[in-house]
């Protein structure tokens, strides 16, 4: 996940918290998640394991609490961040763009982390798009989904090629990081609603669940 606002506001918020996709994939953001997964995951091994009764209902109960406190972390990070984008699409009068990838990639790739880790991400990313939602329109800013190319040159069209995660277009050399590319169409696709809705003069425009 990756969020483009104003020059301004990005030196602001290098100083603050970015978030990246890195942060998506519960390298940073989730890492306490990322522990009580494996916890969990554990005792529930440890459980179907366990031959004595009581002891098997004791295993259960701690990884039943465990999967509690996940999720009420997850809704309070979702809870959290979608108030700083809603904060920072207000500040700079915004417009918000949500690149989301469509249903059928969203649960394959649910589907496929090490003992289902990612799902409680992807839930999370999920939650965080349905509070977007509703907080923009309860502010009455501009909100809408597309979907982002990641790999067409936003300047010119080409198809463009990556080398550890860096795009470079072929065609007219133009270059920047994966990331940076759907923020790049937003731009784009966004300028005429920026320019019919002067109300809007900026855009803050995140890419959930891209690859
Ligand atoms: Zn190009």
């Amino acid at each position: 996940m990756l969020v483009q606002v104003g020059e301004e506001e990005r030196r602001r918020r290098e100083r603050a918290s970015v978030h990246t996709e890195e942060e998506a994939e519960g390298k940073t953001v989730f890492p306490s998640v990322r522990r009580l997964h494996e916890r969990i995951s554990d005792l529930e091994r440890r459980a179907a394991r366990e031959a004595d009764p009581a002891r098997r209902m004791l295993l259960e109960e701690r990884a039943r609490r465990l999967k509690s406190r996940r999720f009420r972390r997850i809704r309070d990070v979702v809870a959290r961040v979608a108030e700083e984008i809603i904060e920072l699409a207000g500040q700079n009068n915004a417009a918000i763009v949500i690149d989301v990838m469509d249903g059928k990639t969203y649960i394959a790739r649910k589907q496929s982390g090490e003992g289902g880790v990612k799902k409680h991400l992807y839930d999370g990313l999920g939650q965080l798009r349905k509070g977007l939602k509703k907080l923009a329109k309860w502010y009455g800013l501009q909100y809408r989904e597309v979907r982002l190319y990641s790999a067409i040159c936003p300047r010119c069209g080409a198809k463009m090629e990556e080398e550890k995660r860096i795009m470079r277009c072929p065609a007219c050399g133009f270059s920047d990081h994966r990331d940076n590319i759907p923020l790049l169409w937003a731009k784009r696709r966004y300028w005429e609603i920026l320019r019919k809705q002067p109300a809007f003069s900026s855009l803050v425009a995140i890419t959930l669940l891209t690859s």
